[in-house]
């Protein structure tokens, strides 16, 4: 009797995987992250830290007004919505409970959204101006040793 592998679990922003839960209620679908996943036979498992951390959809876009993920985590950056309310705590809410998900599926990867001030992985808006850096949740994911990259780091041909 043959025996069907396992397929390996991934984390993957649920928006990039049609799910609509983007600020604006929409998703972001990406023909390269499907191909992706297929070709190396992943199971995608979709998160979306703002949806987890308690945030509405839709909602108003945020973005840092001082730092990155990897500075929220030591306790020095902010996130704030556009009109300006502080909304750092459901964005670290949020990315304690992906790193659940993550571990109760034993995910060691995640392909997230890049630009994103909870899923970013090279850039990020700070005070409306595209920087390098790192999403909340990203930069907990990758503190807890786990292989984070986005859709634009997908190889070329993958694209
Ligand atoms: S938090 Fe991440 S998964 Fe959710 S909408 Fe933003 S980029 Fe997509």
């Amino acid at each position: 009797m043959s025996q069907s592998k396992a397929r390996t679990p991934i984390l993957v922003s649920a928006c990039l995987l049609g799910i609509a839960c983007r600020y604006d209620g929409r998703a972001k679908p990406n023909s390269a992250v499907s191909e992706h996943l297929a070709r190396h036979d992943l199971l995608a498992i979709p998160v979306c830290p703002e949806q987890l951390g308690g945030l509405p959809t839709p909602r108003e876009p945020t973005r840092f007004s001082r730092g990155d993920g990897q500075d929220i985590l030591t306790g020095h950056g902010e996130v704030v919505t556009h009109s300006g309310k502080p909304l750092t705590e459901p964005f670290r809410k949020g990315a304690e409970q992906t790193l659940l998900i993550a571990r109760l599926c034993g995910c060691q990867s995640a392909l997230l959204k890049e630009r994103s001030p909870s899923c970013g992985v090279n850039q990020i808006d700070c005070d409306g101006h595209i920087v390098a850096g790192i999403g909340v949740a990203s930069a907990r994911l990758k503190a807890e040793g786990l292989q984070v990259f986005s859709e634009e780091d997908l190889p070329r041909g993958e694209e």
